[in-house]
């Protein structure tokens, strides 16, 4: 039963094949057992799912349900939930117990939902490994062919990533905001949409950079996301940045076929330094959507080398920015000080990691007096000339293919000392973020160790329907199947 996709059970708890009272405890039975090994859940609440799923059972009984009624799914801890502790991955946050419910978690319990607990991720979703949690890093459910080390499930959203691919939830709600949906789908071997800017509101969920966050959903498969981001989207008057556009029909999108499309491959993501493996799947891919009856145009986002070093400079500018209002006083942890100065210099000393604290340092450096114009002023000058490359691209074709990381899942603890390393994963990600438009990653293939690689699909601002057509197309191209070695069931 939790093998199914989130579309199967749905028809399974309709036609009353199971309760969502049986569902959600299998689900808790199966995140008990193996949540001591991947570390997924920073939080569990079982008492919460239980209340969901009577509820669930009794809609389910007058024969009304939501889309979502009785799915059990995993909240990223960095969506707030009303009485339920939401930490951001942060110690400075580690007893904080939001007194709402964000939109996007809200939209999901209209809709019918069941919340088995709260995802890990990296602290303030800051990092692309999971590794900057301070709950501990989350394990990958994939391991090497013949080698148990454990791996990173990807990041920030890699709690998520990892429930959904252990077969601990149905979906997830997950965040991106230079890659955190995208990356640890592609490491987890599932699908994930980080939707257009303004798609999802971002009212109650933690703000790490705000003009670059986006919620998505996290699924196991293309047509999943669909259904998961049909709730989660939507206008909302709490966020000024969210679109006053009704949420299109995001699963009839995915049966479209990708016959008359124009689909760019864009010649800047072809490195030499890029690994044989990944090269080949891409050009799979193209094949794939070709033989869909796709036409297939080489296109070029000349600004797009510019991206990573541009997002490193307005990603932390406003982090440092959002993250003043941790200061001891209104939120979470707090250090005793001889004044109020020493109070917040502690507090923040002790409650924020290492890497947030990297963060913040680059982020007020280039918004001083004296950088500003040379960093933050320029990095957004470069920001409009990538979103214009994108406009560009979009007049000739309606959807571009990239892979989605440069690497499969790397091991725990690796690529830690160095963090313009550890930056480069999101170097295929990140642009997307930048022009503010959607991108999903598919899983189309295994390496040569048996882990597993995502294809990434961008489109235009608000399009996200052909960009589910063209991956629901890749997936059913890849028919990828395989399944990580730990899992619920297995
Ligand atoms: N890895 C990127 C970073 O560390 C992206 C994180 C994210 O999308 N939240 O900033």
């Amino acid at each position: 039963m939790l093998d199914l996709s989130l579309a199967q059970v749905r028809t399974a708890l309709r036609t009353r094949k199971v309760s969502a009272r049986e569902l959600a405890r299998a689900q808790l039975d199966a995140v008990a057992a193996l949540n001591p090994r991947l570390n997924a859940f920073i939080t569990v609440t079982p008492d919460l799912a239980e209340r969901h799923a009577a509820a669930a059972d009794a809609a389910l009984a007058r024969g009304e349900h939501g889309p979502l009624t009785g799915i059990p799914l995993a909240i990223k801890d960095l969506f707030c939930t009303e009485g339920v502790r939401t930490t951001a991955a942060s110690r400075i946050l580690d007893t904080f117990v939001p007194p709402y419910e964000s939109t996007v978690t809200a939209n999901l319990l209209r809709d019918g939902a069941v919340f088995l607990g709260k995802a890990n991720l990296d602290e303030f979703a800051m990092g692309s490994s999971n590794m900057t949690s301070a709950f501990g890093p989350v394990a990958n459910p994939w391991t090497r062919t013949g080698d148990n080390r454990p791996l990173v499930p990807g990041g920030s959203s890699g709690g998520s990533a990892a429930a959904v691919a252990a077969r601990l939830a149905f979906g997830a709600t997950a965040t991106d905001t230079g890659g955190s949906i995208r990356q640890p789908a592609s490491f987890c071997g599932i699908a994930g949409i980080k939707p257009t800017y303004g798609r999802c509101s971002r009212w109650g969920v933690v703000a790490f950079a705000s003009s670059l966050d986006q919620a998505g959903p996290l699924a196991r498969s293309v047509e999943d996301c669909a259904i998961l981001l049909g709730s989660m989207a939507g206008f909302d008057a709490k966020d000024s940045t969210s679109a006053d556009l009704a949420v299109p029909d995001f699963a009839a999108a995915c049966a479209r076929g990708v016959k008359g499309l124009r689909i760019g491959v864009p010649r800047e993501y072809r490195s030499d330094s890029m690994a044989p493996e990944i090269e080949a799947l891409w050009q799979q891919g193209v094949g794939w959507l070709r033989q869909q009856g796709a036409e297939i145009i080489d296109v070029s986002l000349p600004h797009t080398k510019y991206a990573l070093a541009t997002y490193y400079i307005v990603a932390p500018a406003e982090a440092s920015s959002n993250l003043a209002r941790y200061d001891g006083v209104r939120f979470g942890h707090r250090a005793a000080g001889e004044d109020l100065i020493e109070l917040y210099e502690r507090t923040r000393a002790e409650g924020f990691g290492a890497e947030v604290r990297r963060r913040i340092m680059i982020g007020t450096y280039v918004l001083s007096a004296g950088y500003y114009d040379a960093y933050y002023l320029r990095a957004q000058k470069v920001r409009a000339l990538i979103l214009r490359d994108f406009t560009e691209a979009f007049r000739h074709c309606d959807a571009l293919l990239t892979p989605t990381a440069p690497s499969a899942a790397f091991g725990q603890g690796e690529k830690m000392d160095d963090p313009v390393t550890m930056y480069l994963n999101d170097v295929f990600t990140v642009p997307a973020n930048m022009a503010g438009i959607p991108g999903l990653s598919v899983p189309a293939g295994l390496d040569a160790q048996g882990l597993p690689l995502g294809l990434q699909v961008l489109g235009r601002p608000f399009d996200e329907e052909t960009v589910f057509a063209v991956g629901a197309a890749i997936e059913r191209a890849a028919g990828f199947t395989h399944r990580p070695s730990i899992r619920a069931g297995a």
